[in-house]
């Protein structure tokens, strides 16, 4: 064995995935447990998807459970979420169970990789293709890149559809809205901006607001708080499993896989 070897086997792997990427059906910025759990669903049914992930590690705000203690709660609702993604959970109290963050976190990874969706981390998506007034494709470039304020012309990706799945950040639609002169589908044109906590009411409005916030630009999880001035809610994960299932059930409505 000589190490070239080692690296010829890296490379060609990585230029078949990117390959694969180039025209996918769906590209999910961010992966933490909506963006998992939409990809996973979606890559099922045969979508080519694409997962960014401007960290090294996905899995999103997963792994810090609550103040950095271990678990995380889920509602009763969200559980067959995890019974397909195959991950275990412990029941509670009041129509709640508990998980451990690092099962949760690993499993949905896992489980979503197995299911077909291409995961990049150390990608960050720090742009869009916009034509005819169309989202078209995400405009990547290397998240060392970004860090280190290097001047790295970046690369691009076309797909039938884009989702901020970036969490508290909504960096896409964020930067879609300040580069552009464009109108959300929100009540002022613009992103509305996140509130304080009040978990009952933020879990079913991250659900509610699970939308096409402009043509071919749709939002799931923690993104849609922020963009449709949802309130925060904390450890609490149901809303964003049942945020990341009811984004793949829009986007079987919305698009056909470009291999159909
Ligand atoms: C790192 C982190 C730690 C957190 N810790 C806690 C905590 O300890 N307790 C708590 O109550 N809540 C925490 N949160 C918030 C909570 O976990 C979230 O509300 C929940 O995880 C939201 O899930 P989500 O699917 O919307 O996306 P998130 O879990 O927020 O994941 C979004 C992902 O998008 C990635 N991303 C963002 N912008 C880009 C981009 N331009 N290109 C590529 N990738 C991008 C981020 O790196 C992140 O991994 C944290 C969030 C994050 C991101």
């Amino acid at each position: 064995m000589r190490e070239i070897d080692i690296t010829r086997g890296i490379i060609e792997s990585h230029v078949a995935s990117l390959q694969r990427a180039v025209e996918s059906d769906v590209v999910i910025v961010g992966a933490g447990p909506s963006g998992l759990v939409a990809g996973g669903y979606l890559a099922e049914k045969g979508y080519n998807i694409t997962i960014l992930e401007k960290r090294l590690s996905p899995g999103g705000g997963i792994w810090g459970g609550g103040m950095g203690y271990k678990y995380v709660i889920i509602q009763h609702e969200a559980t067959k979420i995890l019974d397909d993604f195959d991950i275990p959970y412990e029941s509670y109290d009041k129509g709640l169970v508990c998980v451990d963050a690092i099962t949760f976190a690993s499993g949905l990874i896992f489980q979503a990789t197995k299911k077909g969706v291409n995961i990049f981390n150390l990608t960050m998506c720090e742009d869009l293709l916009v034509r005819e007034g169309r989202v078209v494709g995400v405009v990547i470039n290397n998240s060392l890149a970004e860090i280190n304020h290097l001047p790295v012309d970046p690369l691009t990706l076309e797909a039938r559809a884009v989702v901020d799945a970036t969490g508290h950040e909504h960096d896409v639609v964020r930067t879609f809205s300040r580069k552009n002169d464009v109108e959300l589908n929100t009540p002022t044109g613009k992103p509305l901006g996140e509130r304080s906590m009040f978990a009952q009411t933020a879990e079913a409005a991250v659900v509610e607001n699970t939308a096409e916030v402009y043509p071919g630009l749709f939002v799931c999880g923690m993104s849609t708080a922020a963009v449709y001035g949802g309130y925060r809610m904390g450890p609490i994960f149901g809303g964003m499993l049942l945020s990341g299932e009811k984004l793949a059930g829009l986007l079987v409505n919305a698009c056909t896989p470009f291999s159909q």
